[in-house]
């Protein structure tokens, strides 16, 4: 029996024939299309690791963090200055403010800033400071926002949807892409399901790593960070992140200062400098070796 609108994955090629492998056929089976910000590529082989503060919350702050992203060996930095929170009491972000402190420090370092955009009339302001465009996981369903980043030719960083199936979570890329922007990355931050916020934020569905790279071209990186809410799961996570193939990271810092304020924003999974540095020598290390050249290919449903 076929339940109506269900769509499973033999749905792809027709919910978005931009992206799905099966209709672009020019991709073969494995190989991705590189999006480039700034000179980072992302799917080109090496994975890129983006990392700072959930918000940017002051210059100080974000000069500090930007400094360590740099020195750490990473490749962007990012620092949400519009914020999706729960609650309409919590801090918001700093807004316009927020989003020149990121690109001076941005500028200062010389590292590409990835920063989010959560409403349709403020494309245009966020595009002005930023490198790439954040698309975060509540607005993943958000079609006249994906539509308006599609027109833009920024690269964009789309968030699953915290309850997004992978068919659903491709289809808003499509969006996007109908708009002539192919510059897409795909980032899975956890999901929810039936145990998640009991031991961890949100459960982080690794086995959608080889599943995005068998059904589409676009490189998919993972937040290790929201996906499990716990600063001492983030480097754990991170691992195996990279063991499943993935093209990159995307990770929440603070700084380890003992006077340094605590972030106002998701404190509790900020990892500190130390391990910053740790996982980005796990990838280099892996790179080097013979593991890295391992790719998850036989994948397939
Ligand atoms: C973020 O990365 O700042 C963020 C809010 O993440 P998500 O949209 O995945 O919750
Ligand atoms: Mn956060």
């Amino acid at each position: 029996m076929k339940i109506a609108g269900k769509i499973t994955i033999d749905d792809l090629p027709r919910i978005c024939p931009l992206l799905s492998r099966a209709t672009n056929p020019r991709y073969g089976t494995e190989n991705r299309r590189v999006v480039e910000v700034r000179g980072v590529r992302f799917g080109a082989g090496s994975p890129v690791v983006i990392a700072g503060p959930c918000s940017v919350e002051s210059w100080e702050q974000t000069m500090e963090l930007a400094q360590i992203v740099k020195g750490s060996g990473c490749d962007m930095l990012r620092g949400g200055s519009f914020k999706p929170r729960t609650s309409p009491h919590d801090f918001q972000g700093l807004g316009v403010e927020g989003l020149k402190i990121l690109r001076a420090a941005g500028d200062k370092t010389g590292l590409p800033v990835v920063t989010e955009v959560i409403d349709v009339r403020l494309v245009d302001t966020v595009a002005q400071y930023a490198d790439m465009l954040q698309i975060g996981s509540r607005s993943m369903h958000n079609y006249p926002l994906l539509v308006e980043v599609g027109r833009t030719r920024k690269p964009v960083l789309l968030k699953r949807g915290m309850a997004a199936s992978l068919c659903e979570w491709l289809g808003a890329a499509e969006y996007v892409a109908l708009g002539g922007n192919l510059e897409i990355v795909l980032c899975e931050r956890g999901i929810k399901a039936y145990p998640s916020g009991e031991y961890s934020r949100f459960s982080l569905d690794l086995n959608v790593i080889p599943a995005v790279h068998a059904h589409t071209f676009l490189p998919v990186i993972v937040d290790p960070s929201h996906a499990t809410g716990v600063a001492t799961m983030v480097e754990f996570a991170s691992r195996g992140a990279i063991e499943f193939g993935c093209d990159g990271l995307i990770v929440e810092i603070a700084s380890d200062r003992v006077d340094a304020p605590r972030p106002v924003c998701d404190a509790d999974q900020a990892i500190d400098p130390p391990t910053l540095r740790r996982i980005v020598r796990f990838i280099s290390e892996r790179e080097e070796s013979a593991a890295g050249k391992v790719r998850v290919e036989e994948y397939a449903l």
